[in-house]
């Protein structure tokens, strides 16, 4: 038993204010207990979601401000900071440096530091990052913000270089999978080698598509499907190591950090 009570499937980064069924979605997640965290966009719409929410023990709703809306809506900034010590879930945050959103890419690192160094402050905080086009960046800076090692960051759709994902894998980064990635012939050889103990599962619905429509929690035992298919494992056990992988990254007891002085896991209030 654990505070989820017993999680079957993970789907750590999903837009569950973005459907039209929106209620109904949460309520599906909880009867089929999917830990699922409904990542939110903007600050504003951080209420509504925990209201949705509430009630439903397997719904994680994340405290977020997205790097591509930084241009219009970095003035939001400080209502995430008044609202950053009420929730432990944080996303989606990060960079972006894709062509359309480049304009705003030094307000995004403004905010994003901000967000870390808040986050470190408080401690205790799980965090699902965006970094498109900017892995290396912003992996730069969780070492320079997240200097207390108290909080957990989940790379959402890691498409970084293996030395990149190294760095990451050091700074205590877990990695949260969907199955457009694996469907994508250049991530699988990364895919194959991330160590199994920092995976966990993704839809990232309603923008990646499954069977022609929007890609939904109950979607995530295929994914896990694909991913033990691709590591040659059986999915079983790879579903199992999903749900430990979540549970360790919301557990009191430290592990042992690799090539690294400071503490990470530490004790949340
Ligand atoms: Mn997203």
């Amino acid at each position: 038993m654990n505070a989820f009570g017993s999680p079957r499937w993970v789907d750590f980064h999903c837009h569950l204010d973005l459907y039209q069924d929106h209620q109904r979605l949460v309520r599906e997640c909880n009867a089929e207990k999917i830990v699922t965290l409904g990542v939110t966009t903007t600050p504003k719409a951080f209420a509504r979601n925990v209201d949705v929410a509430s009630g439903h023990s397997y719904v994680l709703i994340g405290l977020g401000l997205h790097p591509q809306l930084i241009s219009e809506r970095a003035s939001e900034l400080s209502l995430f900071e008044k609202l950053l010590p009420s929730t432990r879930y944080v996303g989606e945050v990060g960079l972006d440096a894709g062509p359309r959103y480049y304009a705003s890419f030094q307000d995004q690192k403004r905010v994003f530091s901000r967000i870390l160094r808040a986050c470190d402050e408080q401690g205790g905080k799980i965090l699902s990052i965006h970094s498109v086009r900017s892995v290396s960046k912003v992996i730069k800076e969780l070492e320079q913000n997240l200097t207390h090692g108290n909080c957990v960051p989940v790379l959402h759709w890691f498409t970084g270089t293996p030395s990149e994902a190294d760095r990451a894998v050091d700074l205590g980064c877990y990695f949260s999978i969907n199955a457009e990635m694996i469907s994508v012939g250049k991530n699988r050889s990364l895919l194959q080698k991330l160590p199994l103990e920092r995976l966990l599962t993704e839809t990232d619905g309603p923008f990646v598509n499954f069977m022609s429509r929007p890609a939904r929690p109950t979607d995530v035992p295929t994914t896990v499907e694909l991913l033990a298919r691709l590591r040659g494992i059986d999915p079983q056990l790879l579903a199992d190591q999903i749900i430990n992988n979540l549970l360790a990254m919301h557990s009191p007891a430290p592990a042992e950090p690799p090539q690294r002085q400071m503490r990470l896991f530490k004790s949340t209030p």
